[in-house]
């Protein structure tokens, strides 16, 4: 059985969000040539461009748009993948795949950018760049590495020296890095919002309060059904990433759910302008990850992860707050005010995949906690793929959901890693 996380407390992007969008729930039988299931950016994005190539496209929300990942990330858009350089993903697709693979990812924030632009999106959209600060001299050294390969595939990339990152963070305790100029940072529940208006505006039809409980096959159909209604299309998209119930089970068990939290200063007047001055959004080299960006009124956001959830709601603030007060000495005491929560789909090889069954099913899964930018350059592979569109043009290859070993032990304790994490970063030169 499905159960959803609590949507409280609800977070600080939608408090902050112009963008407001309301749909009714489903409550009646109809067709489409599309039924899209989840209205995060990858249902939404895909949504959009099929509506707008002349698909009779319906979006069912289980809970509200915005209610997963899209709505409670940090809203940092990244044109790159951090694990993965394209020296690596030309290894495990080679030739064109891999090109393909990689134009996708370094031109995803393109994409998103372009979709604000276009539709108007009221989301806060800043675009000037995205830095990943090293926490070690030889994590220096490998990202160096990375943004030579990245800037050899046409990115705006470029190596900071160590007073370089001073500068641009406003703090002495990283070693250089560097930089992708495409990136930025958004408020992504207003992005989200904004991106069903559009999808609507190109003529979709989106559902709130309506999940898809089941589908089963009628002929050349399926029929979705919800607590209200049922829905006959041909073809179903998923797009429940980390969110994913009992639909499609090998799907869910592709991936392993992590909860990641994230937590706001308040506004910080003056001080806003020592910290980040250039407004790019950070996130560091750490296996345990440290990142941070402001939003429009000067609160730091950031977060983290926890390996015992138990009282997340003071520990979580306490943890990022001392970690950040070490970065920028001159924030207040226990300066985290706000807090919620979301859930990232990780797969065991931190690479996303597009998924498809022989019936008429795709799905769009694991970002690993960096899809904002790239659910958006998804949403027109997803519409080539459910078109037809042959298996070597399309810049993801599909593939059926590889099971993730020991899915139940894992998926339940994947958290209990982070310690050996925080070790290894901590023992790093
Ligand atoms: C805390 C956090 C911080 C992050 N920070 C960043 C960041 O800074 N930059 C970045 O690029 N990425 C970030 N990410 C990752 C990014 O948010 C996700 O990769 C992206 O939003 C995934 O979008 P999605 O549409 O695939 O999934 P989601 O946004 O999770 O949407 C899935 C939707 O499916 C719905 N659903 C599930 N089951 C059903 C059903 N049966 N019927 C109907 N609807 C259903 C859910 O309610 C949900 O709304 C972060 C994620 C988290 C959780």
């Amino acid at each position: 059985m499905t159960s959803w996380p609590s949507d409280k407390p609800s977070s600080l992007w939608m408090a902050l969000s112009r963008e407001k969008f309301e749909a009714p729930a489903l409550r009646s039988e109809t067709r489409a040539d599309v039924v899209v299931i989840g209205g995060g950016i990858s249902g939404l994005s895909t949504a959009l461009e099929l509506a707008r190539r002349g698909k009779k496209v319906i979006v069912l929300e289980a809970v509200r748009i915005g209610y997963g990942a899209s709505g409670r990330a940090n809203g940092q858009v990244i044109s790159a993948l951090t694990r993965h350089g394209p020296d690596a993903i030309r290894k495990i697709w080679r030739g064109q795949k891999g090109e393909r693979f990689i134009q996708l990812v370094k031109g995803a924030a393109d994409q998103l950018y372009d979709l604000v632009e276009r539709y108007e999106i009221d989301c806060d959209a800043r675009r000037n760049g995205w830095l990943q600060p090293a926490h070690t001299p030889g994590r220096l050294k490998r990202v160096g590495g990375l943004a030579a390969q990245w800037a050899a595939a046409g990115a705006p990339t470029g190596v900071l020296s160590d007073e370089e990152m001073c500068a641009r963070l406003g703090t002495d305790a990283y070693c250089g890095g560097w930089e992708n100029r495409d990136g930025g940072h958004i408020n992504p529940y207003a992005f989200t919002c904004g991106l069903a208006r559009a999808a609507v505006s190109e003529g979709a039809v989106v559902y709130e309060n309506s999940p898809a409980i089941r589908f089963v096959r009628d002929g050349v159909d399926w029929i979705v059904e919800t607590p209200g209604g049922r829905v006959h299309a041909p073809k179903i998209v998923l797009a429940t990433a980390a969110y994913s119930g009992d639909l499609w089970q090998e799907l869910t068990r592709s991936v392993v759910p992590v909860t990641s939290y994230q937590a706001a200063t308040d506004p910080l007047g003056a001080l806003a302008d020592e910290i980040l001055p250039n407004d790019e959004a950070a996130s560091d080299t750490r296996m345990d990850l440290r990142y941070f960006r402001k939003d429009r009124e000067g609160r730091l956001v950031s977060g983290g992860a926890l390996t015992i959830q138990t009282g997340a709601a003071k520990r979580l603030p306490a943890m990022v707050g001392k970690r950040l007060k070490g970065m920028f000495p001159s924030l207040p005491e226990n300066p985290m005010t706000s807090f919620w929560d979301g859930r990232i789909a990780m797969t065991i090889d931190r690479l996303p995949r597009l998924h498809r069954r022989g019936d008429g099913i795709y799905a769009w899964i694991g970002c690993n906690g960096r899809g904002l930018a790239l659910a958006c350059a998804m949403g027109p592979v997803l519409a080539d793929a459910v078109e037809g569109v042959p298996d070597e043009q399309l810049a993801v290859m599909p593939s059926m959901p590889p099971g993730v070993p020991f899915y139940p032990v894992v998926s339940r304790f994947a958290r209990l890693i982070l310690p050996w994490y925080r070790f290894k970063d901590s023992r790093e030169i």
